[in-house]
């Protein structure tokens, strides 16, 4: 067998939240409540759906806009930042490939939480950077414990706000707070994946301009979670023109496909949409967390499109459990499941279900 790099050997392939097509076959069931991958229940804006058919009539024989220019226009417009601080990827997933790529040598120390997105810690370990992982308190991140493990040494550093799978959420003054004491030729990347969600007013509401005051920091954002974009891949992020280079430097020539482009544009002007799914989830989430309570169920506060929760039985049995009655759920360590927020129907699913599981 031909040996892989070293750095590979640990990596365990990302588990994906189970597709539906697998469940029915299984199982053979019908309907399928799908609540495992902080997906949009509203599927996709019509003006988006209109946008990708008409485009998908021109033929999609010709290559991408390697610059993603419109895209990259209409976000820099979007945000009040210039053309030159914005680089488009294939999803926010693909960013943080490409920065790990560009910055992290083997042997770089990185710091993270140890509850927060997994694929940090992958694409730290495969450019064979040394990793850090903070325990979370009361499943938030620890930002003290994290700056314990920054040091003249740390090259980069990896936040979630609000972090997943926990819901969790930094208030601005928090946040401000944590950069001021990180050394000015560390990375900072601040991932904002599910912003949109968030109702508190203690979060930062302006973190596209943290990058005047912290030239460290890069601000990455997604377009798959509020915007329904997940099966088109588009994500990008917010930087100093430098580090924009130099993401560029590594980034495969057509990463962001021709629909993901359209689609992207189109999507960001379409505000009612997200309006709707936001108000649907702001709703529902408080319905979901009386629901757990009234069931005794240990809870954590969340200000994304999920919730975590604890229950007594394993999550792998709970999912299991779940899954035979037609809701795939995310089972997490222990007895942690993630859900996400649906529609009133699916989330009515899911407690019915639930309730009987346990
Ligand atoms: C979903 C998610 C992303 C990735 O989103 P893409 O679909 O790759 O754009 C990034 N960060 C976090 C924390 C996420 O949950």
């Amino acid at each position: 067998m031909i040996k892989p790099r070293k750095e590979i050997e640990s990596i365990i392939p990302y588990q994906p939240g189970k597709p539906i097509s697998d469940v029915q076959r299984e199982f053979g069931l019908t309907t399928i409540y799908k609540l495992a991958s902080n997906e949009n229940p509203f599927g996709t804006s019509e003006k988006v759906k209109e946008a990708i058919k008409d485009y998908v009539d021109g033929g999609v024989n010709i290559y991408p806009d390697g610059n993603a220019t419109t895209l990259r226009e209409t976000l820099a417009a979007f945000t009040g930042r210039d053309f030159n601080e914005i680089i488009a990827s294939s999803g926010a997933d693909e960013m943080i490939e490409l920065i790990a790529r560009a910055y992290l040598n083997p042997g770089d120390e990185v710091v993270t939480s140890q509850w927060t997105f997994s694929r940090y810690t992958d694409a730290s370990t495969i450019m064979g950077a040394k990793l850090h992982l903070v325990p979370t308190k009361e499943y938030a991140i620890d930002l003290g414990g994290l700056l314990e493990k920054i040091n003249e040494r740390t090259r980069l550093v990896w936040v979630c706000n609000p972090n997943n799978p926990t819901g969790s959420m930094i208030a601005e003054k928090d946040l401000l707070a944590f950069f001021d004491r990180i050394p000015k030729d560390t990375l900072i990347v601040y991932d904002e994946a599910y912003r949109e969600y968030v109702t508190d007013p203690a979060y930062p509401q302006n973190s596209q301009n943290f990058i005047d005051t912290y030239p460290n920091v890069i601000v990455m954002r997604t377009l798959s979670k509020i915007y329904g974009l997940a099966g088109l891949r588009c994500g990008f992020c917010i930087a100093q023109p430098d580090i924009i280079e130099n993401i560029n430097r590594v980034r495969p020539p057509f990463n962001v496909n021709v629909l993901a482009q359209t689609a992207g544009v189109v999507a960001l002007e379409d505000q009612d949409f997200v309006a709707k799914v936001k108000a649907n989830n702001t709703e529902q989430m408080a319905w979901i967390y009386e629901q757990l309570h009234a069931m005794n169920l240990k809870t954590y506060p969340s200000q994304a499109n999920f919730i975590l929760f604890e229950t007594d039985k394993s999550s792998s049995e709970v999912f299991n459990e779940m899954q035979k009655r037609g809701v795939i759920v995310r089972p997490m360590p222990g007895k942690l499941i993630r859900v996400s927020i649906g529609l009133p129907e699916e989330n009515q699913a899911f407690i019915e279900q639930l309730k009987s599981v346990l």
